[in-house]
């Protein structure tokens, strides 16, 4: 028995930090928008390993890697015995914001209750997310939501039209530690007003959408990357309706009417020293 799924990728449509909690984590409220951008899992059953083979981009192949610790959490829940063959194609961007290292454990639980035959529900996979990621709970659900507490309190919304993505990923990385270390809750600056993008996105209007893009956190990663200002007006200028950083970035995304405009910004984009990948929300 083999099972194959796809893991997506994510964007942040809005971004607020409402507190920092004793225990050093902060609670947000986030709009959350899945992308067409996906890596691939494969599961083929196994006596009693679980082992995990990575192609594409490189991410580490060990204990570390996120489907392995998702793998063994849910082997240990569920009491099964059995084992996996996995393969991990990478395709999403690593340490970017896209919550793929996420994306890619909810898949693993989802594939692997289906090659385990495990019958447990997503109620069950949804407490045992948070043990792996605050962005992991929002991956095992997908499409378009309103996330709270630290990510994993969600309020699924309906679908949202199909807008077309440009995401720029800068060739450095970002330390999401270090960036909420540099926020200051008493000066958020901008704060997102979720209601009115929920309003937006359920009226389809791009133009309204884009006018509530707001990300707390991108005003800091701009402090310590000021580059990504350049990249914004770039995105703009080739003809993004609107443009914002998702999750604590550095990846940037402009939004477009849909796909085929995206590949139109896209040839009209100069950007040597990032990668430019065309997508779409779904
Ligand atoms: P988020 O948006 O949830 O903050 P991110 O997109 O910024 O996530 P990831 O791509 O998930 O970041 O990578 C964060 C770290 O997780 C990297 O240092 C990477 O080595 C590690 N990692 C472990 N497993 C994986 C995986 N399967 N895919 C990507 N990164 C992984």
């Amino acid at each position: 028995m083999s099972v194959t799924l796809r893991a997506h990728a994510k964007i942040n449509l809005t971004l607020d930090v409402l507190a920092r909690r004793p225990d050093g984590y902060h609670e947000v409220e986030m709009i959350m928008q899945s992308i067409e951008l996906h890596d691939t899992l494969n599961f083929n059953i196994a006596q009693k390993d679980i082992t995990l083979m990575v192609t594409g981009l490189p991410v580490p192949e060990g204990a570390d890697n996120l489907v392995l610790k998702a793998a063994h959490l849910l082997r240990e829940f569920s009491g099964t015995e059995l084992g996996a063959t996995i393969s991990l194609n990478k395709k999403i961007p690593v340490a970017a914001g896209l919550a793929g290292g996420s994306t890619d454990a909810a898949a693993t639980m989802l594939g692997l209750n289906q090659l385990w035959n495990l019958g447990l529900q997503r109620d069950d996979l949804m407490g045992l997310a948070l043990q792996l990621g605050a962005d992991v709970s929002f991956c095992l659900l997908g499409g378009t939501a309103i996330a709270r507490g630290i990510g994993e309190v969600l309020s699924p919304l309906a679908s949202a039209p199909r807008f077309g993505v440009v995401l720029v990923k800068p060739s450095f990385g970002i330390s999401t530690k270090d960036v909420y270390q540099n926020l200051s809750l008493d000066n958020l600056g901008l704060r997102p007003n979720t209601s009115a993008m929920v309003r937006a996105l359920g009226e389809g209007n791009l133009k309204q959408v884009a006018g509530e893009l707001v990300n707390v956190l991108e005003s800091v990663t701009i402090q310590i990357k000021p580059e990504l200002n350049e990249l914004k007006t770039k995105l703009k200028k080739a003809g993004c309706q609107g443009v914002l950083m998702s999750g604590s970035g550095p990846t940037i995304f402009g939004l477009t009417a849909d796909m085929k405009s995206a590949v139109e910004v896209a040839k009209g984009l100069d950007l040597p020293d990032c990668q430019v990948l065309v997508t779409g929300m779904i």
